[in-house]
C-alpha cells in the first residue's frame, strides 16, 4: 500500500479551529478545502481557504455533520485528506470509516481506538485493565435498586454520568439517596436525547477536585510520547473556560506517574495521532475521566511552551513519518488559555449570539490569537458560542498572568456579551494569582462575578480605532481640544 501522502486537505470544521488547521496546512505547502454551511458565507475559514464548497443542510449544524456530502466535497475539490478539528465528527468513528473507504487520509486515530474510548463504561473497564486508576464508580446502572446499593457503597455525593457523554451533558450531582432517583432518570432522559444512548453510569463526585489532562502524541510506529500537562479547573458547568500549564504546584513525580499512565491509556487502544487523556485530581491522586480522541480547544497552550505545532504532527502522521526521534523538547515558561465565548457571565454564562460590531484582537509579547470571526460577522446561535481564544504565554506564571491583563485590557470586542470581563476579573482575584484552584472555583468566589460588571463599563484603549469613521473623528477632536488645554 502506498504511504498516505496528505496533499490537499478538506477541513470538515468552521470557527477559529478550521482557520487554525488550514494555517499550518498553508506553513507545510498544503492547499486546503473549506467547507461552509450558509450563515458562514464570509467566515475567515472559507476566506482564507484554496478552495471553499457550501454545505446544503436542514440547518446550519447539519450541514457540518454530513457524512456523504463532505466525502463528496473532498473528491470534487481533489482533497486526498480530511481533518476533523474538535467537535462534530471529530470523535464519530463511521465518519473515520467514511473516509478510509472512500481513500481519504482521516487525520486523526482510527476508527476502532475512537469506539474504544467512545463509551465511558467501556473505557473505564479497558483503563482499569491497562492499569490506569479510574474514579471510583460502576458499570452501566440498569436497576435503580442496584443503583442505590452502588452509591451507598461509593458514599454520597456522587454523580450519574451518560456513558456516551460529552459537553458535560447527561451528568447530575446526587448529594443523598433522595437525589439519586431524579438525577439517574435525569441523566438518562438528556443522554437519550443527545446521544440517542440512555446508559448512564455512577461516579463518586470528588470533593474540590482539580481536571488535570495530559497530551500524548502517538505515531504509526508505535511510539508514544506524553508531551506535558494542562490544568483545565476553571469550568462553568462542568466546562472549561481557562486552561493552563504547567499544573501550578504539581510534584513532578505525580506528573511523571500521570505521563506514564497516559501513554498506557494510549496504547491499550492502539492510538495513533494527537490525544488527551483527562485525569480528575483529588488529595494527591488522579483518576482517569476519559480520553478525548482528537485535537483539544486548549491545545495551544501545550504549543507555547513546547515550541511545537501538533497539528503539524498530526499531519506528519498521517503520512506515516515517526515521531521525533529527540523526544519531547524541554518545556518552556508558562501558558494561559482564555475563551473568549459569546457568553454573558453574569447571565450565567448564557449564549448571546448576536453580531461582531467591533472586532480588534491584542498583539505585542508572549501574545497568541486564534480568532474565528472579523467585525459584522453573525454569531449563529446553531454553533458553539467560542468566539476566539487568548493564549498568553510568559517566563513564569506570574508574566503569563501580567500579559493575560494586559492583553484582555487591549482587546477590544463588542456586539456579544463575552467573557472577557470574567477572564479580567479572575485575574485579580488573590486565589487565582496563588494558584488555589479547583473546579469549585467560580461558585466559590462571588467576588468574581460582582467585579464583572465593573469590566463590563471598562472600554480598551484602542476602542475608538475600530468604530466608524464618524466616531473615530468625534474622539480625536476631543483629544485634541483636551491636549489645548493641557
Ligand atoms: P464530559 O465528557 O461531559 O465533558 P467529563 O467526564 O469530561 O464529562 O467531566 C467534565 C467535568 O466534570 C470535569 O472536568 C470535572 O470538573 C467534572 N467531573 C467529572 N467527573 C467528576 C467526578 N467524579 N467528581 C468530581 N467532578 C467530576
Amino acid at each position: 500500500m502506498a504511504e498516505p501522502a496528505v496533499a490537499k486537505v478538506l477541513v470538515a470544521n468552521r470557527g477559529e479551529i478550521a482557520l487554525r488547521i488550514m494555517r499550518t496546512c498553508r506553513e507545510m505547502g498544503i492547499p486546503t478545502v473549506a467547507v461552509y454551511a450558509e450563515p458562514d458565507r464570509r467566515a475567515p475559514h472559507v476566506v482564507f481557504a484554496e478552495d471553499r464548497i457550501l454545505l446544503a443542510g436542514a440547518n446550519p449544524r447539519a450541514a457540518y455533520l454530513d457524512i456523504p456530502q463532505l466525502i463528496a466535497a473532498a473528491r470534487s475539490a481533489g482533497a486526498d485528506a480530511m481533518h476533523p478539528g474538535y467537535g462534530f465528527l471529530a470523535e464519530n468513528p463511521a465518519f473515520a470509516e467514511a473516509c478510509v473507504e472512500a481513500g481519504i487520509t482521516f487525520i486523526g486515530p482510527s476508527a476502532a481506538s475512537m469506539r474504544a474510548m467512545g463509551d465511558k463504561v467501556a473505557a473505564r473497564r479497558a483503563m482499569q485493565a491497562a492499569g490506569v486508576p479510574v474514579v471510583p464508580g460502576t458499570d452501566t446502572v440498569t436497576d435503580d435498586q442496584a443503583a442505590v446499593a452502588e452509591a451507598e457503597r461509593l458514599g454520597y455525593p456522587v454523580l450519574v454520568k451518560a456513558s456516551a457523554g460529552g459537553g458535560g451533558i447527561g451528568m447530575r450531582v446526587a448529594k443523598t439517596v433522595e437525589e439519586l432517583r431524579p438525577a439517574v432518570d435525569g441523566a438518562r432522559r438528556a443522554a437519550l436525547s443527545a446521544f440517542g444512548n440512555e446508559a448512564v453510569y455512577i461516579e463518586k463526585y470528588l470533593d474540590h477536585p482539580r481536571h488535570i489532562e495530559m497530551q500524548v502524541l502517538a505515531d504509526a510506529q508505535g511510539t508514544t510520547l506524553a508531551l506535558g500537562e494542562r490544568d483545565c479547573s476553571i469550568q462553568r458547568r462542568h466546562q472549561k473556560l481557562v486552561e493552563e500549564t504547567p499544573a501550578v504546584g504539581l510534584k513532578a513525580e505525580t506528573r511523571a506517574a500521570m505521563a506514564a499512565a497516559a501513554v498506557r491509556a494510549a496504547e491499550a487502544v492502539r492510538y495513533q495521532s494527537a490525544g488527551t487523556i483527562e485525569f480528575i485530581f483529588s488529595g494527591g491522586q488522579f483518576y482517569f475521566l476519559e480520553m478525548n480522541t482528537r485535537l483539544q480547544v486548549e491545545h495551544p497552550i501545550t504549543e507555547m511552551v513546547l515550541g511545537m505545532d501538533l497539528v503539524r504532527e498530526q499531519i506528519r502522521i498521517a503520512r506515516g513519518e515517526s515521531l521525533s526521534a529527540d523526544g519531547v523538547p524541554a518545556s518552556r515558561g508558562h501558558a494561559i488559555e482564555f475563551r473568549i465565548n459569546a457568553e454573558d457571565p453574569l447571565r450565567n454564562f448564557l449564549p448571546s449570539p448576536k453580531p461582531i460590531r467591533r472586532y480588534g484582537p491584542p498583539s505585542g509579547p508572549g501574545v497568541r490569537v486564534d480568532s474565528g470571526i472579523h467585525p459584522h460577522l453573525e454569531v449563529s446561535p446553531h454553533f458553539d458560542p467560542l468566539l476566539v481564544k487568548l493564549i498568553v504565554w510568559g517566563a513564569d506564571r506570574q508574566q503569563a498572568i501580567a500579559r493575560g491583563r494586559r492583553a484582555l485590557q487591549e482587546f477590544v470586542l463588542t456586539g456579544p456579551a463575552t467573557t472577557i470581563p470574567f477572564h479580567r476579573s479572575l485575574l485579580q482575584e488573590p486565589d487565582f494569582q496563588a494558584g488555589r484552584i479547583t473546579t469549585y472555583f467560580i461558585q466559590e468566589h462571588p467576588a468574581l462575578l460582582e467585579r464583572v460588571r465593573s469590566f463590563t463599563a471598562e472600554h480598551s484603549p484602542f476602542e475608538s480605532f475600530y468604530g466608524s469613521p464618524e466616531v473615530a473623528a468625534a474622539i480625536g477632536a476631543i483629544v485634541a481640544v483636551s491636549e489645548e488645554k493641557g
